[in-house]
């Protein structure tokens, strides 16, 4: 087709999979699967490391989060590997994967809750830019961060205080940032269940002067969506409970002390979509135990979250024998007593 036809960018977006993509640079096989995620090195900066560069199978996007610090979709990773506009991209995935283009329009067509506002007219087609929907829709997701906070000083004292040791603090990625959105606060990254960054959460290291909040979260982001560590919980075996806490340090430190089955609340309510999130990574037979702060909010938030939960798990509350106990107080040996 020539290159000046219009291209329906989202159609095509929909019509091919990244995997095919991945498969037709003969990448498939380098990529390890796990869920929904393939991880391996960057094919784009050609890089080595096997964790750097992620797909989500379901979204159809991929990430680079080494040098490319990059990610996007099925045309913009084509235009990467290329080094050629979209619109070229698009082009070329349609010649690869003999994709008809009438075809494609007419789905597209036919697709409801467009998110165009404007009735579309064939007769007026022309090119324009890859179609965002003008207005976020309000269950979109978050989406996957295209940066990384590198340069976090894993060795701040507050982590330490908080009795995280080395080994968590590496693997949560925690530091202190010294610049930028979060500077001067403890960054805590945030994934979703197929383990993309989401938001870095900003914890001030120690009490806050007054009117400075304890926790920033980036503008836009909502916390609502997601629970932190769920994206580990999820691979922990089905007969494990889940363990649901309020906040990062709690999660964090049950997890440093072995139980690794654990997601955050980040407060002491539940939203509706981190209800449906647990329900969707458990069954009948799941046990789940709510351990919420020993505290007003937290006596609160549990009784709730338990009628609601109890609908499809096996709940358990866990009640702290001394007020304002929280999770992260726990030693070892007291969160081993709470599963024995
Ligand atoms: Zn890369």
């Amino acid at each position: 087709m020539p290159k000046n036809q219009f291209v329906d960018f989202k159609a095509v977006k929909a019509a091919v999979h990244i995997e095919q993509v991945l498969q037709h640079y003969g990448l498939l096989d380098r990529f390890k699967r796990s869920g929904d995620s393939l991880s391996g090195p960057c094919p784009i900066h050609k890089g080595t490391n096997p964790t750097q560069f992620r797909v989500s199978i379901s979204k159809n996007v991929w990430n680079c989060f080494s040098e490319c610090k990059n990610g996007g979709n099925v045309l913009d990773f084509i235009a990467r590997m290329e080094n050629i506009s979209i619109h070229a991209a698009a082009l070329k995935a349609i010649e690869w994967f003999q994709l008809d283009p009438a075809e494609m329009a007419a789905a597209s067509e036919a697709e409801p809750n467009q998110a165009d506002d404007a009735p579309r007219n064939r007769s007026e087609s022309r090119p324009k830019p890859d179609s965002k929907p003008a207005t976020p829709e309000i269950t979109k997701p978050n989406p996957p961060l295209k940066f990384r906070l590198d340069k976090l000083d894993r060795n701040h004292a507050y982590l330490t205080e908080r009795g995280l040791t080395p080994e968590t603090i590496q693997d949560f990625e925690v530091g202190f940032c010294s610049k930028g959105m979060m500077a001067e606060r403890i960054a805590i990254p945030i994934r979703d269940p197929d383990g993309n960054v989401v938001a870095y959460a900003g914890r001030w290291p120690g009490e806050p002067p007054e009117d400075t909040p304890k926790y920033k979260l980036p503008q836009g982001f909502r916390k609502s969506l997601e629970l932190f560590n769920i994206d580990r919980a999820i691979k922990e075996p089905a007969d494990k409970p889940l363990v649901i806490v309020e906040g990062f340090f709690d999660a964090m430190k049950l997890h440093q002390h072995g139980c690794r089955k654990v997601v955050a609340l980040m407060g002491s309510t539940m939203s509706a979509a981190q209800e449906e999130l647990i329900r969707k990574h458990t069954d009948r037979n799941s046990h789940v135990i709510v351990m919420l702060d020993e505290d007003e909010a937290g006596r609160f938030g549990r009784e709730d979250i338990a009628v609601h939960l109890s609908r499809f798990a096996f709940v358990r509350v866990h009640v702290f024998g001394e007020k304002d106990t929280q999770p992260d107080q726990l030693t070892a040996e007291e969160v081993a007593a709470v599963f024995a």
